[in-house]
């Protein structure tokens, strides 16, 4: 049998080794989710939505010991697990509570005998493959309103975050959810490849461009529903009406919450020239603040990088900023082991022939860019070729509003930044991805409309 081994990332630990699956196994669970997503379809709405309801209560009763492991498996200092659960629940409370509004049948047309009517059925049976970086968040961001219009969901979690996608299927069994509609798949990208080769109705991705692209390519000619959540280069900037403390204190937590493995992490900072150097001052001294060490200390701020070879990354970046002339502030390099630890750093004086300014950091890393105005300022923002957030800092609306008019991203910040909402969708532009998650939009997601052309005799 194949197993998958589970490695502490703060310590290096093996923490456990898990059965994996193969192909067959895959195929098997495929078709006995083919096979049951009828009937589950078809048991009044009401049922499936007291299995979240009693998921949501498992969650509730569990959360302390859900957050320890995802704490162990991850890296995710443990306040940060805790706050993504007690998260969780506003977000099974919005899918619970808007799915019957948002499925309802509609008549849309009724004249002279001719009623027309949209009606909403669920996909089928759908494959979700997970990050790690927020597996609670990522992962019923798509497998419960999938299941609550209807669908069986073939979950394969990260191989980053294994225990906690069976800790989700355990809470799910013990709400009531049968296991042939939903099952999780173990083990790494060969599953995720695996899971691709089943007859399935619609895919959904939260992870990076890389593999995105690669599962885009593998189910392209199969023109069945794809979404894709990717990564991002999230750019802020900072006017020079803004309070340049306020803004650094708010940024630095932006770029640094989660170690900085948050997809919509600040990546990008752009500082107007007049207020420039007190920012960079205070950005500086908020983050020379933030306690690295054990994921599993209360006070620990930044806690490990869960993939080991983003170390690599991390170190490539920051000497490609050295050797380009960036100024390093603190950090720019590894923690002492064990584990994968890396300091938090900060540099100014980036430009955009940097990598850093480029690709993706997720990590504790940023680039602050000084700039001459607005005008420059969007530009720079706009020079990516992702879009997934991007923020102004100002007191003035009129101004934010303006700015953020013309940048290419799928969620715009006033004075705020890596902020998720359940009653807002979730996008991106550009090699962000495809597709969108959360708000209303997020559950219809899930659904096919139907049309009814009804002639009364
Ligand atoms: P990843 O692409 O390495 O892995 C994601 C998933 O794909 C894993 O479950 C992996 O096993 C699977 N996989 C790998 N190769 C595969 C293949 N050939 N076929 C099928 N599946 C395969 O990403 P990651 O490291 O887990 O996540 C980090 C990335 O996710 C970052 O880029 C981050 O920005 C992004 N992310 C985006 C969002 C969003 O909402 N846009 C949310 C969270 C994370």
């Amino acid at each position: 049998m194949n197993t998958l081994t589970i490695t502490n990332p703060a310590t290096g630990e093996r923490i456990s080794e898990v059965p994996a699956d193969d192909a067959a196994s895959v195929a098997a669970k495929a078709r006995r989710a083919r096979a049951a997503q009828p009937a589950w379809a078809a048991r009044p709405i009401a049922e499936r939505k007291a299995c979240i309801e009693r998921f949501r209560e498992g969650v509730v009763r569990d959360l302390e010991a859900l957050a320890t492991t995802m704490t162990r498996e991850t890296g995710k200092p443990i306040k940060m697990s805790r706050n993504e659960l007690n998260g969780l629940l506003g977000r099974l409370d919005f899918f619970v509570g808007m799915v019957e509004p948002v499925t309802a049948s509609e008549t849309v047309f009724d004249e002279g005998g001719m009623q027309e009517r949209i009606e909403h059925v669920p996909l089928g049976v759908i494959g979700n493959i997970s990050a790690w970086n927020y597996p609670w968040f990522v992962g019923c961001n798509v497998i419960v309103p999938a299941l609550l219009t209807g669908n069986a969901v073939l979950y394969k979690p990260s191989e980053y975050a294994t225990l906690t996608g069976l800790e989700i299927e355990r809470l799910l069994r013990e709400a009531g959810v049968p296991a042939e509609i939903f099952a999780t798949l173990v083990g790494g990208g060969e599953v995720g490849a695996a899971l691709l080769e089943q007859k399935i109705d619609g895919l959904f991705f939260t992870g990076s461009y890389a593999t995105g692209a690669r599962i885009a390519k593998a189910v392209g000619s199969r023109f069945m529903k794809l979404q894709l959540e990717l990564g991002g280069k999230d750019p802020t900037y900072v006017c020079d009406d803004a309070d340049p403390r306020a803004a650094a204190e708010s940024l630095a937590d932006g770029a640094m919450y989660n170690t900085g493995q948050s997809c919509c992490s600040v990546e990008r900072i752009y500082v107007h020239e007049k207020i420039h150097d007190a920012f960079v001052a205070a950005f500086v001294e908020t983050v020379k603040g933030f306690k690295a060490g054990d994921p599993m200390n209360e006070d620990t701020y930044i806690g490990a990088i869960t993939r080991a070879p983003q170390l690599d990354v991390l170190d490539a970046q920051v000497a490609d900023a050295k050797a380009k002339g960036a100024v390093l502030h603190t950090g720019g390099h590894r923690l002492p082991g064990p584990g994968n630890g890396y300091a938090a750093t900060v540099f100014s004086q980036v430009n955009h022939d940097m990598e850093l300014m480029k690709e993706e950091s997720f990590g504790p890393v940023i680039g602050i860019q000084k700039v001459s105005g607005d005008q420059e300022a969007v530009k720079l923002m706009n020079d990516t070729r992702y879009g997934l957030t991007a923020g102004v800092y100002t007191p003035d609306g009129a101004r934010a509003h303006r700015i953020l008019s013309h940048v290419n991203a799928g969620s715009l910040y006033w004075n705020c930044c890596d902020r998720v909402s359940p009653r807002l969708p979730w996008s991106g532009f550009g090699d962000s991805g495809i597709g969108l998650t959360l708000s209303t939009y997020g559950i219809e997601a899930f659904t096919r409309p139907r049309a009814w052309h009804l002639r009364k005799p």
